[in-house]
């Protein structure tokens, strides 16, 4: 598979690319905006090749790296987070999984504390509005790693069967 320096450079390029495509078809600029985010939250931070320990992506999340250890250990290297839409889909479900876990250890420990929690507005983000071009970033971003994978694993063994035939 590609390296993931060639993995971001190629995702980043493509993800500017896609801008001045978007706007000429007359998109919201503040959809554009949210569709670049997820693209890019999706390549450097939840990127197929967190089912492997020590990837760059997972060494980004930095104190937070742990929390894709049960992930990666449970995930085989290409596995079901290479899957196309399916992949990024567990991803997410599993990042949402360990932060509810987290929310209701830091809810817990204000109670314990005497303090009253803050109030979350979770419709903020479920907006329609919100995460349709974020995903549709995300999913960009998703596919084209997914791609690259492939066309990779196809040119080398196209390459290898050209050595052997020599
Ligand atoms: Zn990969």
């Amino acid at each position: 598979m590609p390296s993931g320096k060639v993995h971001d450079t190629v995702n980043t390029v493509l993800t500017f690319a896609t801008v001045p495509v978007a706007y000429n078809h007359g998109f919201e600029v503040s959809d554009i905006v949210l569709f670049v985010l997820g693209s890019l939250f999706a390549t450097y931070y939840l990127s197929p090749d967190l089912d492997l320990e020590g990837t760059r992506p997972v060494k980004r999340w930095g104190h937070l790296s742990f929390i894709w250890k049960p992930y990666s250990s449970v995930v085989p290297h290409r596995g079901v987070s290479h899957y196309p839409i399916v992949g990024i889909l567990t991803r997410l479900g599993y990042l949402f999984l360990v932060f509810t876990v987290f929310w209701f250890a830091f809810v817990g420990f204000l109670h314990y504390a005497g303090l009253s929690p803050p109030r979350l507005d979770p419709y903020v983000i479920l907006k329609p509005g919100v995460w349709g071009p974020f995903m549709a970033g995300a999913l960009f971003a998703d596919t084209l790693h997914i791609a690259m994978d492939a066309l990779w694993s196809t040119l080398k063994r196209a390459g290898k069967k050209k050595r052997r035939r020599r």
